[in-house]
């Protein structure tokens, strides 16, 4: 298999030089671009693609988050890919998700396709030519580039990797201590003793208050709004059941994923249909678990329907045993400002800090901010429509991989990577060089919806980002965001003959 050629010596930062030719360019090397090459790379092996990725190594998400205790909070048999058994416990932290990574790589000799520190910052399509041009510019030494693909294949995750999301509160310039995000923790931080806010209660905050608790003088978490959580153990009864039948990799995979797919379908399910009782038995898991006494209305009771966000996990309930063990404590308000030695809240307040982790979340990024146009006219995104969540109206050649944010996102990654490979094996036998989803004739007076139902999912992050995102339609080929039990059964099926693709 061939690739695009290595890129030529520093020439200079102001000269634009080519990069070469491929059949396929993927943007991103985390989980969702990994698992795009695995299955070109099998499926395609006659075709040349290369995969790019703005920072200087692989795994996106589990690259550029490594504060301690980062950990998964889905297990990795669902976020495990379908044809690569997960090995170890259920929950994993973000360096053996890595490693897991790792393998893939070397399984697939992946190395040699990416190119890191290659951020994308424009595509062009030109229906002429029957390509994307890639602008692309080198974070190590400012070189711009310039690829050509036949097919673009976006895998640039729903966030900003520089940019995490920090609210304007009012003070925060005369605060005197150390402020932290998550998402740009620093190595060398010194914890010991210090008394650290953090501000958020989504499961980074979870995973990280046990993990800092230990070190840390005292942990306050503090929220705005409870979020649910949920409590299992790291690893499943089902895994230690069948641990001493010792089976090939491939079948204890197989069926934990099973087992895990099952209770999260379930799951979903039952919070739609019955969000009371779903609610109720995620306050009983977790009562047993608190201080006695403490106030599970105020602190962990959510205002929003259960799985309207994500469940936030917390294995073998170790943010619970630090609360317990008064290591953390939680304070549900508001913040009023910022003071020199801490933050002072609605209430009055003020709780003394060394060190404020904003765990406050993301920006949202539309297509990893690559301008793009079609034809020489830009692509307003906001004024397109997604075809079943894996293409958009009007965009030739061009897919995308976005995960399932209250299951494993992994497992929609194998479902488009089939379709992707459907697509592609469709357009060759057709002889087809451009494939674009268009409105059919009656699909014209569809409604358009937002990007994401707030009845359905209201995550902040995404809530704050409706506007700048695509939409969707009233129908299938155009809607997304399904769960995973319906669109397990609908994208192996979609039908690429409906009319909604066109194809020259
Ligand atoms: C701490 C944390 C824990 C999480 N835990 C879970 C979990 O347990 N289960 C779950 O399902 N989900 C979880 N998620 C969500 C997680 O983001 C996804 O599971 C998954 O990692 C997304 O993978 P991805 O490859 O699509 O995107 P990312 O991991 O975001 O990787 C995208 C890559 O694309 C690159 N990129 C973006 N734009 C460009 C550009 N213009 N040019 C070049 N490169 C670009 C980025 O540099 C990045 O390396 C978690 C997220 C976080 C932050």
């Amino acid at each position: 298999m061939t690739t695009a050629p290595m890129t030529a010596p520093a020439q200079g930062t102001d000269q634009i030089q080519d990069a070469g030719h491929v059949d396929v360019l993927i943007i991103g090397a985390g989980v969702s671009g990994i698992g795009a090459a695995h299955h070109l790379r099998g499926k395609f092996p006659d075709r040349t693609f290369v995969i790019l990725d703005a920072q200087d190594n692989r795994g996106g998400t589990w690259w550029t988050h490594r504060y301690p205790g980062v950990r998964s909070d889905s297990d990795l048999f669902t976020y495990g890919y379908r044809f690569k058994p997960w090995r170890g416990p259920s929950i994993a932290a973000g360096g053996a998700i890595l490693d897991y990574l790792d393998e893939v790589i070397s399984d697939d000799d992946l190395d040699q396709y990416i190119r890191y520190q290659h951020r994308a910052t424009a595509a062009s399509w030109s229906t002429e030519d029957r390509r994307w041009t890639i602008e692309v510019t080198r974070g190590d030494t400012g070189e711009q580039l310039r690829f050509t693909a036949s097919f673009l294949w976006m895998c640039q995750g729903y966030y900003n990797h520089a940019k995490p999301y920090r609210p304007q509160w009012e003070g925060l310039d005369r605060f005197q201590g150390t402020l932290v995000h998550p998402q740009r923790w620093p190595e060398d931080l010194d914890l010991a003793g210090k008394r650290v806010v953090v501000i958020g209660s989504g499961a980074t905050a979870a995973t990280l208050i046990p993990a800092i608790a230990e070190k840390a003088g005292h942990v306050t978490m503090l929220q705005r709004s409870p979020t649910y959580f949920f409590a299992p153990p790291t690893t499943h009864e089902l895994a230690t059941m069948l641990a001493p039948l010792d089976l090939p990799d491939e079948w204890t995979h197989e069926i934990m994923r099973r087992q895990y797919m099952m209770q999260y379908h379930w799951l979903a399910r039952t919070s739609l249909d019955a969000p009371d009782e779903v609610h109720a038995f995620l306050m009983e898991a977790i009562r047993p678990l608190l201080p006695e006494g403490f106030d599970i209305g105020k602190h962990f009771t959510p205002r929003y329907r259960p799985w309207q966000q994500r469940i936030a996990i917390v294995p073998d309930g170790d943010l619970f045993a630090a609360l317990r063990e008064g290591k953390a404590s939680v304070v549900t308000d508001t913040i009023e400002t910022f003071t020199e030695h801490g933050i002072r809240v609605s209430s009055g307040e003020e709780i003394p800090a060394d060190i404020v982790v904003t765990a406050t979340g993301f920006n949202l990024s539309v297509f990893g901010d690559v301008a793009f146009t079609v034809d020489g006219e830009p692509v307003d995104f906001t004024e397109h429509v997604t075809w079943r969540g894996v293409m958009i109206s009007g965009v030739p050649n061009m897919a995308y991989t976005f995960g399932y944010f209250r299951h494993s996102w992994t497992l929609r990654v194998d479902l488009v990577c089939d379709l992707v490979e459907r697509l592609l094996s469709h357009m060759q036998d057709k002889g087809a060089t451009m494939v674009v989803p268009t409105l059919r004739p009656q699909d014209k007076d569809m409604q358009i919806r937002p990007w994401s139902d707030p009845e359905n999912f209201n995550a902040g992050y995404v809530m704050r980002s409706q506007d700048i995102l695509f939409k969707q339609g009233d129908r299938e080929p155009w809607i997304h965001m399904l769960e995973h039990d319906e669109e397990m059964e609908t994208l192996p099926k979609a039908d690429l003959d409906d009319g909604s693709l066109a194809y020259s």
